[in-house]
């Protein structure tokens, strides 16, 4: 296949707008996938979306031995909404670019792990089973695909998630976990004017709450928090009678993740007549590089040496995946194996055409290899 006839291939399935929140467009990129695959030796089972999501879908093929699968993930859904690609953020090649909605985290990885996938399966060259997930909602924290995504790692001698590649083609060997909470204040209304003192403001009280959360970030430690959503009050004369802002937090361990948690939820009000109710928790555990991750990376370097690729790892990144769900199980995961390029979740995404044929033969190595 040629540089153009990818890039033309990969421009249809980015064309296909896929925010989490519109079940029909992840659902299209699913029907994608089944086309892709029919006629060759690869069994498809879909699994139905729930809770206003779209469906996933599970592909399997490989040598049946009863040896643990290899197992490929990727998410189809994007963060941005349905318009993108008509107005802000277009489809359209330039130079060595190929740019869209959702092209490099991570259409352009799950296009280029499918070929492989389909390379490996056609030429019956697994040494075990093979599965590859795709998913529609790892975006919002996966809620509706964790579980299958955990039961796959399970079975799985590793898993292979096609999250971008960093930095020059660098893959992902360890995350931070992620954390995320919802805190809600409720003070008492008033005229701002003429009652100014009866009211007990819930701004005011998520003002101090806000600091508090900010003042636990310790970069030493490899924690952040961050208040990044905000909302109350009602007009500009009233004393707000209720606030709300939401928690990101990111830690490095499983322990700061407990104590992370507990430091948020713990939270008591500043003012004893407003009251605070905080929900949520850790999401997605920390992915660390353990000996067995060491190891897997180990065996990827060895196959793309072959294909004449220096491969190197990137230190632990704060952003989570789906592979923070199998890491944290113990399962030898390896993260970042899809398309190179740059401005994930902005109007600037794009893809490095250039760097499909290589990932590609780099993943349909590591398929025949593991
Ligand atoms: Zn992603």
């Amino acid at each position: 296949m040629t540089h153009a006839d990818a890039a033309a291939a990969l421009s249809v399935w980015v064309a296909l707008e896929s925010p989490t929140s519109h079940p029909a467009g992840v659902n299209g990129m699913m029907d994608l996938v089944a086309k892709e695959v029919a006629g060759l030796p690869i069994a498809v089972e879909r699994i139905a979306g729930r809770d206003g999501l779209g469906d996933m879908v599970m592909l399997r093929a490989g040598l049946d031995n009863g040896q643990p699968a290899v197992a490929v993930m990727s998410h189809l859904d994007t963060v941005h909404p349905v318009g993108t690609s008509s107005k802000d953020l277009p489809v359209r090649i330039e130079g060595d670019r190929l740019y869209g909605p959702g092209v490099y985290d991570m259409k352009g990885g799950a296009w280029l792990a499918l070929q492989a996938f389909k390379d490996v399966a056609r030429a019956g060259s697994a040494k075990r089973p093979m599965m590859f997930l795709f998913t529609p909602d790892e975006e919002i924290g996966s809620p509706t695909s964790r579980g299958v995504i955990e039961e796959i790692g399970r079975g799985s001698t590793a898993v292979l998630v096609t999250e971008p590649a960093r930095q020059g083609g660098r893959i992902v060997t360890a995350r931070k976990g992620v954390g995320r909470f919802e805190v809600r204040l409720e003070g008492r209304p008033a005229h701002s004017g003429s009652r100014h003192a009866d009211g007990r403001s819930a701004i005011r009280e998520a003002a101090h709450q806000i600091l508090a959360i900010e003042a636990m970030t310790d970069y030493a430690r490899g924690i952040t928090t961050s208040v990044a959503l905000i909302g109350g009050g009602t007009a500009a004369n009233v004393i707000p009678q209720h606030a709300w802002f939401s928690v990101d937090c990111r830690v490095t361990t499983l322990a700061d993740g407990a104590m992370m948690e507990q430091r948020i939820l713990g939270l008591k009000a500043h003012d004893p007549e407003v009251t605070i109710r905080i929900t949520g928790g850790m999401n997605r555990p920390p992915y660390e590089k353990s000996a067995a991750v060491a190891e897997l990376f180990e065996t990827a370097r060895g196959v793309a040496a072959g294909i004449g690729l220096d491969l190197q790892d990137c230190p632990m990144t704060g952003g989570g995946s789906d592979g923070n769900f199998t890491a944290a199980l113990g399962v030898p995961t390896l993260d970042g194996l899809g398309i190179d390029g740059d401005g994930a979740h902005t109007l600037q995404e794009y893809a490095l055409i250039s760097s499909i044929a290589p990932r590609r033969a780099l993943m349909k190595g590591l398929l025949e290899t593991i």
